[in-house]
């Protein structure tokens, strides 16, 4: 298990929808930014299921994530991008031309390092989380080597890290003991997602908002026993690209 990376000087957070990042790697990108790293965000979907109310109109629901999205970047002290790739959430997929925009876009940013779901966590279900993770791998393959899409006419670009975060071996810890709060303020940012993915049905409610706090807070305990961190984000991190 290694533990805490140097600060890279710009990443990238590649999530299949608006607060996968957050989830996955919060603390890390504020950890960063607080260091004077340029973090930026790449969500490959557009959002458009979050929600259990069949009454809810999609339209307005994809404008609240992005919005929601950029907020919660900049509770992270994000000052890098935000990027919204608009596939329709749910329907994914890891293809040619979903390559071609991920590449595109780590030639355009060029960070030091790369964050992503990743795709060979096994028993995973969702779909989206599995075809985000392969476009992270996929697109820095693609944006390494100049004979990839040389249409795009940006200079090529190798990343020095990807990390995969809900990695089914985890072998890397970063240490988020200071920013366990800017990565829950910054989930909490995600008002849209309070109902289904934090169990919180009442925003007004402080008891229901504390016991997400205690949950992201246990889940960030576990993560840093084995590496005797208080708080972490554990990852696959791959530096051989
Ligand atoms: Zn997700």
């Amino acid at each position: 298990m290694t533990v805490n990376l140097e600060t890279p000087s710009r990443a990238l957070a590649i999530g299949a929808h608006p607060d996968d990042v957050e989830f996955g790697a919060g603390g890390t990108l504020a950890k960063w930014a607080a260091a004077g790293c340029e973090i930026s965000h790449l969500v490959c979907t557009d959002g458009s299921k979050g929600s259990w109310d069949a009454t809810d109109d999609v339209a307005s629901l994809v404008a609240t994530r992005q919005e929601e999205q950029r907020a919660a970047s900049r509770k992270l002290g994000g000052i890098g991008s935000v990027i919204f790739l608009g596939w329709r959430d749910g329907e994914l997929e890891s293809g040619l031309r979903q390559r071609w925009e991920v590449c595109y876009w780590i030639r355009r940013l060029r960070p030091d390092v790369v964050l992503g779901h990743d795709p060979w966590k096994r028993y995973r279900l969702h779909p989206d989380h599995r075809h985000a993770g392969y476009l992270a791998v996929e697109g820095i393959v693609a944006a390494r080597d100049p004979h990839f899409f040389p249409e795009q006419r940006i200079d090529h670009h190798r990343p020095s890290a990807l990390l995969l975060w809900e990695a089914d071996e985890p072998d890397h810890t970063e240490d988020i003991s200071s920013f366990l709060d800017a990565k829950t303020d910054a989930l909490l940012e995600h008002r849209s997602q309070f109902r289904s993915t934090m169990h919180i049905d009442d925003p007004s409610s402080q008891e229901q908002v504390e016991s997400f706090r205690a949950t992201v807070r246990e889940r960030a305990s576990d993560a840093g026993r084995d590496a005797a961190v208080r708080y972490a984000e554990r990852f696959k991190l791959i530096t051989k690209i």
